[in-house]
């Protein structure tokens, strides 16, 4: 298996740096039926930007390149330790090359491995089939839309949709809730995997196995087929958007499959995939490790550009914004305002909120703009550049952000997905706001950092430690302002709304 290695390292950089077709394809339609000039269009717009440069330049989709998830499978008598090991090794090498961020870490001493590596990951699927070659899928699914996973356990009692009962309706019903539920979380547009029935732990399983269908086929079971369609009307009919900004699309995909069940239980499994939805897959000669052919991608026919105009049109209304910011230009801001920041920011996420809990920042963060944000990075001698830096999720950062903005004067967080009430709260009485940058826009982001001028807590690891960026052009709309309005939870009421007509009778 003379060219196993290589085979599996190009699999691993194509499926983090290009889209599929298909998930083109509906990005495409999402983006063309978007009304333009509203903030889900102006989301689109850099989504599609950055598609484009993340296969231009072999960059990563997005900063959070997930757990690699290889689903393999082998003609009898190949050698799958063989194989398991080559894949640990591809893994390994597409990380030192800044195609995957360093993304495993041990769960009893929090440390970053630095290359992918550990217990259970990544994780590996094997089978054994009666065809010749080797084929081997792969899936990256990031922490955001991983978090937005849902399981639910039938009948049960759901939020604007009343009760669900062990029937289609009843499932039709908890699939609505999970879209309904990821807002922009889980940067939407989001596809689903579902599994009906199984055990709790296979029906994730089965549930994740549906993403590996392409987003144009069609269910050869019509009462799963029909389910599918009706779910990818109504779930668009909610009003979500493109990262939960308000807007018409709120999934680019619904795959349904069902499973045998235990009496007593009745499990609906949702897998919730990011507009992201980097999954690949290679049929592999057996003999040689060679690549026969691609699956989901056609490597003859040209990729279609999605950026449709300059990525993010610029409209003169925009408002500039040169750290350390006063209190009075964040006073000045309301939910809405387009913003481009150019100056300093530093990242902080997980490790850095719980550190500043407990101790001073290693930086003053008076005025300060904190970015919630785990990059990739890559050190060239002392040198360290950004290869891929979208935004992270911050409600994880609801515990601590009312507080760490009390104590040290951050005057702005950069997120998707908004936050909660308590740093609303605590942006009106200090005077900060709270920025959603376009989560997955990892290359485009990346392109607005002139210099990475140092890190502290670099013992965090890469993506948790605090790095200290010059940026230019940073773009990012004000969604929670300093006057106690937020459009996360306008719209979190207005989609809710939405969702209780879509309860049948
Ligand atoms: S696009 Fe958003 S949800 Fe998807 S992996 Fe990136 S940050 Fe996570």
């Amino acid at each position: 298996m003379e060219f196993l290695a290589n085979s599996l390292l190009e699999l691993i950089i194509r499926t983090s740096t290009d889209l599929p077709p298909d998930v083109r394809a509906a990005m495409a339609v999402t983006a063309g039926g978007e009304t333009p000039g509203t903030q889900s269009a102006q989301a689109l717009d850099i989504i599609c930007s950055n598609i484009d440069m993340a296969a231009d330049d072999t960059g990563a989709i997005c900063q959070d390149t997930g757990m690699p998830t290889f689903v393999v499978h082998t003609p009898v008598g190949v050698n799958q330790i063989h194989i398991r090991n080559a894949i640990r090794e591809a893994v390994a090498e597409a990380t030192r090359l800044g195609k995957l961020r360093p993304n495993s870490v041990d769960s009893i001493s929090g440390k970053n491995s630095g290359n992918n590596l550990g217990t259970e990951t990544p994780v590996m699927h094997f089978e054994q089939w009666e065809e010749d070659e080797v084929e081997v899928k792969l899936i990256l699914k990031g922490g955001g839309c991983e978090n937005m996973n849902a399981q639910y356990s039938v009948p049960c009692v759901l939020d604007h949709l009343g009760r669900a009962d062990r029937n289609l309706e009843g499932v039709r019903k908890c699939i609505l809730h999970a879209v309904w539920k990821a807002q922009g979380l889980g940067c939407a547009p989001g596809a689903l995997g579902v599994c009906i029935g199984s055990d709790r732990a296979h029906g994730y399983e089965l549930a994740k196995g549906q993403l590996f269908r392409t987003l144009d086929d069609v269910n050869p079971d019509p009462t799963l087929a029909k389910l599918e369609a009706e779910i990818m009307e109504e779930a668009n009919k909610l009003g979500v958007g493109a990262m939960g900004f308000g807007g018409k699309a709120s999934l680019i995909g619904c795959k349904i499959t069902a499973a045998n069940r235990l009496p007593a239980s009745f499990f609906v499994s949702v897998a919730y995939d990011c507009w992201a939805f980097r999954r690949l897959g290679v049929r592999l000669d057996a003999g040689t490790g060679a690549i026969a052919r691609w699956l989901y991608r056609d490597p003859s026919r040209p990729v279609e550009r999605m950026a449709r105009g300059e990525g993010f049109t610029l409209t003169g209304r925009e408002v500039i914004l040169r750290p350390p910011l006063s209190e009075a230009q964040v006073r000045a801001l309301h939910v809405g305002d387009v913003v481009l920041i150019t100056g300093e920011m530093f990242t902080g996420r997980d490790n850095v909120h719980a550190y500043l809990m407990k101790n001073p920042p290693p930086v003053d963060l008076n005025g300060a703009v904190l970015y919630h944000c785990g990059p990739v990075m890559l050190k060239a001698g002392e040198r360290w550049t950004v290869k891929a830096a979208g935004p992270t999720t911050s409600m994880r950062e609801e515990p601590y952000q009312a507080e760490v903005i009390r104590r040290y004067g951050v005057r702005a967080v950069i997120g998707k997905g908004g936050m909660g009430a308590k740093t609303l709260a605590a942006l009106e009485e200090c005077g900060a706001v709270y920025l959603n940058a376009i989560g997955g826009a990892a290359q485009f982001y990346a392109r607005t950092v002139e210099q990475v001028l140092g890190v502290s807590l670099l013992d965090f690891g890469i993506p948790e430690a605090m790095w200290h960026l010059r940026v230019a052009g940073f773009a990012a709309i004000v969604t929670m302002d300093a006057h106690g309005a937020s459009l996360h939870a306008d719209v979190e009421r207005s989609t809710g709304e939405a969702l209780a007509t879509l309860q049948k009778a």
